[in-house]
Protein backbone atom coordinates (compact mmCIF):
# COMPACT_ATOMS: atom_id res chain seq x y z
CA UNK A 1 0.00 0.00 0.00
CA UNK A 2 1.26 3.57 -1.29
CA UNK A 3 2.17 6.04 1.85
CA UNK A 4 -0.70 8.56 1.70
CA UNK A 5 0.71 11.72 -0.39
CA UNK A 6 1.38 15.02 1.73
CA UNK A 7 -0.95 17.32 2.01
CA UNK A 8 0.22 20.69 1.31
CA UNK A 9 -2.23 23.02 1.40
CA UNK A 10 -4.24 22.96 4.60
CA UNK A 11 -1.65 22.00 7.56
CA UNK A 12 0.83 24.30 9.00
CA UNK A 13 4.41 24.06 7.45
CA UNK A 14 7.52 23.15 9.35
CA UNK A 15 8.32 26.66 9.53
CA UNK A 16 4.96 27.82 11.01
CA UNK A 17 4.98 25.03 13.95
CA UNK A 18 8.70 26.58 14.57
CA UNK A 19 7.77 30.01 15.19
CA UNK A 20 4.46 28.72 17.34
CA UNK A 21 7.17 26.27 19.11
CA UNK A 22 9.83 29.17 19.72
CA UNK A 23 7.00 30.82 21.51
CA UNK A 24 6.36 28.09 23.98
CA UNK A 25 9.68 27.55 24.59
CA UNK A 26 9.81 31.14 25.56
CA UNK A 27 7.02 30.87 27.92
CA UNK A 28 8.51 27.68 29.24
CA UNK A 29 11.47 29.65 30.35
CA UNK A 30 9.10 32.74 31.40
CA UNK A 31 9.56 34.87 28.62
CA UNK A 32 6.64 36.31 26.78
CA UNK A 33 7.89 37.21 23.52
CA UNK A 34 5.75 39.01 20.38
CA UNK A 35 7.05 39.55 17.05
CA UNK A 36 7.78 42.75 15.00
CA UNK A 37 8.37 42.99 11.39
CA UNK A 38 11.25 44.22 9.93
CA UNK A 39 9.54 45.77 6.92
CA UNK A 40 6.53 47.57 8.43
CA UNK A 41 7.19 47.79 11.97
CA UNK A 42 3.90 46.42 13.02
CA UNK A 43 3.66 43.86 15.89
CA UNK A 44 2.62 40.09 14.73
CA UNK A 45 0.80 37.74 17.56
CA UNK A 46 0.06 34.65 16.97
CA UNK A 47 3.54 33.67 16.07
CA UNK A 48 3.90 33.56 12.17
CA UNK A 49 6.62 33.34 9.78
CA UNK A 50 5.18 35.53 7.80
CA UNK A 51 4.00 39.21 8.15
CA UNK A 52 0.10 39.10 8.09
CA UNK A 53 0.36 42.99 6.97
CA UNK A 54 2.71 43.10 4.56
CA UNK A 55 3.92 39.22 3.54
CA UNK A 56 7.36 40.24 4.81
CA UNK A 57 9.28 37.34 6.47
CA UNK A 58 11.61 39.77 8.47
CA UNK A 59 9.92 38.94 11.76
CA UNK A 60 11.97 39.43 14.94
CA UNK A 61 11.28 37.93 18.81
CA UNK A 62 10.86 40.72 21.23
CA UNK A 63 9.45 40.93 24.70
CA UNK A 64 6.32 43.04 24.95
CA UNK A 65 6.03 45.92 27.67
CA UNK A 66 3.07 43.78 28.72
CA UNK A 67 0.71 46.77 29.49
CA UNK A 68 -2.64 45.89 27.95
CA UNK A 69 -6.50 46.69 27.89
CA UNK A 70 -9.46 44.73 28.09
CA UNK A 71 -11.15 44.36 24.84
CA UNK A 72 -13.94 41.88 26.13
CA UNK A 73 -14.53 39.52 28.86
CA UNK A 74 -17.01 36.61 29.45
CA UNK A 75 -17.29 34.82 32.54
CA UNK A 76 -17.01 30.87 32.02
CA UNK A 77 -19.14 28.90 34.62
CA UNK A 78 -17.42 26.06 36.50
CA UNK A 79 -18.14 23.81 39.27
CA UNK A 80 -16.15 24.57 42.12
CA UNK A 81 -14.27 21.73 42.23
CA UNK A 82 -13.46 22.52 38.88
CA UNK A 83 -11.51 25.98 40.07
CA UNK A 84 -15.19 27.62 39.85
CA UNK A 85 -15.77 30.73 37.67
CA UNK A 86 -13.12 31.64 35.63
CA UNK A 87 -12.80 34.73 33.11
CA UNK A 88 -11.49 34.66 29.40
CA UNK A 89 -11.14 37.54 27.63
CA UNK A 90 -9.55 39.54 24.46
CA UNK A 91 -6.62 41.89 25.44
CA UNK A 92 -5.34 44.54 23.08
CA UNK A 93 -1.57 44.69 23.69
CA UNK A 94 0.15 48.38 23.93
CA UNK A 95 1.78 47.31 21.25
CA UNK A 96 -1.28 46.54 18.92
CA UNK A 97 -2.10 43.03 18.76
CA UNK A 98 -4.83 41.20 20.20
CA UNK A 99 -4.67 38.21 22.31
CA UNK A 100 -6.91 35.65 24.38
CA UNK A 101 -6.05 34.96 27.79
CA UNK A 102 -7.72 35.51 31.46
CA UNK A 103 -7.27 37.81 33.63
CA UNK A 104 -6.53 37.02 37.03
CA UNK A 105 -6.13 38.88 40.73
CA UNK A 106 -9.71 40.14 40.56
CA UNK A 107 -13.17 38.26 40.35
CA UNK A 108 -14.34 37.29 37.05
CA UNK A 109 -17.46 39.31 37.03
CA UNK A 110 -15.20 42.27 38.06
CA UNK A 111 -13.04 42.46 35.20
CA UNK A 112 -14.47 45.22 32.76
CA UNK A 113 -14.04 46.38 29.46
CA UNK A 114 -11.16 48.97 28.81
CA UNK A 115 -9.26 47.42 32.44
CA UNK A 116 -5.77 48.52 32.68
CA UNK A 117 -4.05 45.15 33.11
CA UNK A 118 -0.57 43.75 32.84
CA UNK A 119 0.56 40.58 31.55
CA UNK A 120 2.00 38.01 33.66
CA UNK A 121 3.62 34.27 32.84
CA UNK A 122 2.09 32.22 34.76
CA UNK A 123 3.82 28.34 35.47
CA UNK A 124 1.34 26.09 35.12
CA UNK A 125 1.99 21.76 34.62
CA UNK A 126 1.61 21.83 31.17
CA UNK A 127 4.25 25.03 31.07
CA UNK A 128 4.34 28.80 30.81
CA UNK A 129 0.96 30.68 30.13
CA UNK A 130 0.41 34.46 29.54
CA UNK A 131 -2.57 35.66 31.79
CA UNK A 132 -3.20 39.46 33.13
CA UNK A 133 -3.69 41.01 36.17
CA UNK A 134 -5.31 44.38 36.74
CA UNK A 135 -2.62 47.13 36.45
CA UNK A 136 -3.29 48.21 39.59
CA UNK A 137 -2.50 44.91 41.13
CA UNK A 138 0.74 44.57 38.75
CA UNK A 139 1.70 47.76 40.90
CA UNK A 140 0.85 46.77 44.23
CA UNK A 141 2.41 42.65 43.96
CA UNK A 142 5.78 43.03 42.26
CA UNK A 143 6.28 40.14 39.93
CA UNK A 144 9.50 37.95 40.10
CA UNK A 145 10.95 36.76 36.71
CA UNK A 146 7.67 36.02 34.77
CA UNK A 147 6.83 39.36 33.48
CA UNK A 148 7.67 40.59 30.37
CA UNK A 149 10.03 43.49 30.66
ZN1 LIG B 1 5.10 43.59 7.83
Amino acid sequence: MAPPLPDESGTPSADAVGADLHYRRALDQGQFLIQRCGACDRSVFYPRMVCPHCGSDRLDWFAPSGAATVYSTTVVRGRPQDGGDRNVALLDLAEGVRMMSRVDGIAPADVKIGMAVQARVLMAEDGGKVVFVPADVAQAIPSGDGVAA
